[in-house]
């Protein structure tokens, strides 16, 4: 084979730059992509040329050249984060982004952010606002609180919560409550980090209310308890509850701060779900602060959200720090619509997508396998699909015991592995995350969206039909 006239019937960059297809794509793409991608797949090619035997296969590769270039391009302008078909059953994934907020919440942000907004302005006065303005009363209103505000995410709220009211002083933490979150957020660190020091108190499973009343000293700033959201102890344990440490706050006047973790706002024990203290009740039994996610059980936008005594709240309003962990006008906006929902129990669970899955009924997660499966099959994918029940998770740290009945569409594929096809499943332009067991795939429906099937099902199908593009991503 003559190599040396392979390399020579390759495109000149002025020649590919002639045709027509690289034209459309310089006119989509802007000049400097296609050119980079030009002198790549070159380099590319000519590289591939150098260590080729196969003289068919040199020629098909040169002949696949603009193809190539207009897929390195389109690449380039593909947004590396996607959406994806979450098909595991987990409702709050952390690594899927945990809380998905609505389409029709969607469209109204869309409306807000994209162009000026009172994000920071008073329409009343005409003059300078505050960003948490906006959803304050809606907070204040939904639990009992006097005053709330929101910051980046939960940790940065306990953060700025012990460094506004106890910093260079003790906050009093059972032991059994020294939690670790995902993500290396431990209560200890995050202490050590807002200035405060911790007074351990009390054993792993058992803690008194005369270990807290003990440890009182001048330097106590604050009782903090925490929500063990990510694990249970279990067996011989004892824990003081907020009505047990509310006299004793009280007559040392000092406040109790509560960090919920997950912050449901609604009974969901009416659903079906063990009964979870809601935020209300932290506030009615007396607790001074309460922290929450924005983005778990609440089903809202990522934030911390801070409630409590408008004296500790300004205090933070005021706090430096707040500045850097201040919400940005998306989580302002989406928190407000999303709030305005649990004015309603039945609005919230109907619009929320994440109280809307976890409370949808098996009968009705059903009846969707089934036309999923019917959509599935119609399409004909070169697998035996299947039902089976299975068990959905809250996930995100959030009841770690829960399981949810629910029904999963199985994939058992004829003509590659399931280890495969999961692959392909992953690299799919909507790509469908599912969960595989007993050598099937199994797609929990409760965290698949109706409106999803049908595109599911031809992306499935075409899986199996990839010569051209399975040739170009050889290399
Ligand atoms: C999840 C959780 C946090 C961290 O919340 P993020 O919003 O993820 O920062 C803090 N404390 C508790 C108890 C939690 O469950």
């Amino acid at each position: 084979m003559n190599k040396n006239l392979l390399y020579r019937s390759i495109p000149k960059v002025d020649i590919l730059l002639e045709e027509e297809a690289v034209q459309e794509m310089i006119e989509h793409y802007g000049r400097d992509s296609v050119m980079e991608a030009i002198r790549e797949e070159l380099g590319h090619l000519r590289a591939f040329i150098g260590t080729c035997e196969d003289e068919e296969k040199a020629k098909q590769q040169i002949a696949l050249l603009v193809s190539r270039i207009e897929l390195r391009a389109a690449k380039m302008h593909t947004p590396n984060m996607k959406m994806v078909i979450n098909g595991t059953g987990t409702i709050l994934h952390t690594n899927l982004g945990r809380a998905p907020i609505s389409q029709e919440h969607m469209k109204r942000l869309m409306g807000l952010v994209s162009g000026y907004s009172n994000l920071e302005y008073n329409l009343e006065a005409g003059k300078r606002g505050e960003r948490y303005s906006h959803f304050e009363e809606l907070l204040c209103k939904i639990t009992g609180a006097e005053a709330a505000m929101a910051v980046n995410n939960n940790a940065a709220a306990v953060m700025l919560i012990l460094s506004s009211m106890a910093k260079g002083g003790e906050v009093i933490v059972s032991r059994g409550e020294l939690v670790e979150i995902g993500g290396k957020f431990r209560i200890p660190d995050v202490m050590e980090q807002s200035g405060a020091s911790l007074v351990e108190v009390g054993t792993t499973n058992k803690t008194h209310y005369a270990d807290y009343e003990e440890a009182i000293t001048e330097e106590t700033k604050a009782l903090l308890k925490v929500h063990t959201s990510n694990y249970r102890i279990v067996g011989f344990t004892d824990t003081v509850t907020i009505d047990d440490l509310v006299p004793l706050a009280k007559e040392h006047e000092i406040p109790i701060i509560e960090d919920l973790g997950s912050g449901v706002l609604i009974d969901l024990s009416k659903y079906g779900i063990t009964y979870e203290p809601t935020v209300q009740n932290s506030i009615e039994k007396g607790a001074d602060v309460v922290c929450f996610s924005g983005d778990k059980l609440l089903g809202g936008p990522q934030a911390g959200i801070i409630i409590g005594k408008k004296k500790y709240i300004d205090q933070m309003k005021k706090n430096q720090l707040t500045r850097a962990l201040r919400i940005d006008k998306f989580t302002a906006a989406a928190l407000e619509l999303v709030l305005m929902e649990y004015l309603s129990e039945e609005k919230a669970i109907e619009n929320i997508p994440v109280l809307r899955m976890i409370t949808e009924p098996f009968e009705e997660v059903e009846k969707r396998a089934r036309s999923f499966r019917r959509i599935l099959k119609n399409a004909g994918i070169a697998a035996e699909i299947g039902l089976e029940e299975c068990e959905s998770q809250i996930g995100g740290g959030s009841l770690p015991l829960e399981r949810i009945r629910s029904m999963a569409v199985t994939l058992k594929p004829e003509k590659i592995s399931v280890a495969e096809l999961e692959e392909r499943m992953r690299h799919l332009p909507v790509p469908m995350i599912p969960r595989t067991a007993n050598d099937t795939i199994y797609l929990d429906v409760r965290t698949v969206e109706s409106r999803w099937f049908r595109m599911a099902a031809d992306m499935l199908k075409e899986l199996e039909v990839c010569e051209e593009t399975c040739l170009i991503q050889q290399i």
